[in-house]
């Protein structure tokens, strides 16, 4: 009786020791911050228009540093050459979509050209990554509504745009997003100029503090127990940031 009653007494100890540290490896996403606050807080960043040698590079570079996952809509005719910076995307956890071939105007333009601008960056995507459901971004984040049933995939706008390609000034752009950053948001930046990058990068360091975690788009809406459908036009997690 009294070995039992120490065997059980010994298991539960065991169970204090290990459950929270168990509980740490496997709930907590990679980039969990070091100070969690009480509220978990899921944000993304966007980027369009790369891959851009010299600055895309850079900012995986630092969203590898930080733990910080992002969605990278790339234009097809810019990924030629560039084809380690789309593998190391997916090799690092973000998602790869498409911003069409030539960043054409979706809305206006012939069914013809929304299906060959898609269809082409979908192909580039595919000989470097494989078969997959690469998201899009129409450029400018239009397209008519009666040509988004020839979208196969779901689409991605964005409910936070500090207008980067704009101020090129890198602490503006960190000032407008925090000023406009809540739970859900989908913050859209390009990472084609260094001034975007450098503010991306600050960003990610003081939503972190304040306890965000930076996931894709795909993620965010999964959290938010969406399940994306194609067609469908997303601007924040749940639809209402
Ligand atoms: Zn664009």
């Amino acid at each position: 009786m009294k070995k039992r009653e120490l065997v059980l007494g010994g298991l539960c100890l065991l169970a204090l020791v290990l459950l929270p540290g168990r509980r740490e490896a496997a709930d907590l996403p990679a980039d969990a911050p070091a100070e969690l606050s009480a509220e978990t807080n899921y944000i993304a960043l966007t980027f369009d228009d790369g891959p851009n040698r010299g600055t895309t590079d850079r900012l995986l570079d630092g969203l590898k540093e930080r733990g910080a996952s992002a969605t990278f809509f790339l234009v097809g005719e810019r990924i030629s050459g560039e084809e380690d910076l789309v593998k190391r995307m997916q090799a690092e956890g973000h998602q790869v979509g498409n911003h069409t071939w030539s960043h054409v105007r979706l809305r206006g333009a012939s069914e013809e050209t929304i299906c060959r601008e898609t269809r082409q960056t979908e192909e580039a995507l595919e000989a470097i990554l494989g078969p997959g459901t690469y998201w899009l971004r129409p450029p400018y984040g239009q397209i008519d509504e009666k040509e988004r049933k020839l979208v196969t995939v779901p689409m991605v706008q964005w409910s936070v745009d500090p207008r980067d390609w704009e101020l090129k000034n890198k602490d503006k752009v960190v000032q407008a997003v925090l000023e406009a950053a809540k739970p859900n948001a989908i913050i859209l930046l390009h990472d084609i100029y260094p001034t975007s990058v450098d503010a991306a990068l600050g960003i990610v360091d003081t939503l972190q503090k304040q306890g965000y975690w930076f996931v894709t788009v795909e993620e965010l809406l999964k959290l938010n127990g969406i399940e994306a459908q194609p067609g469908m036009i997303y601007r924040s997690g749940d639809q209402t940031a």
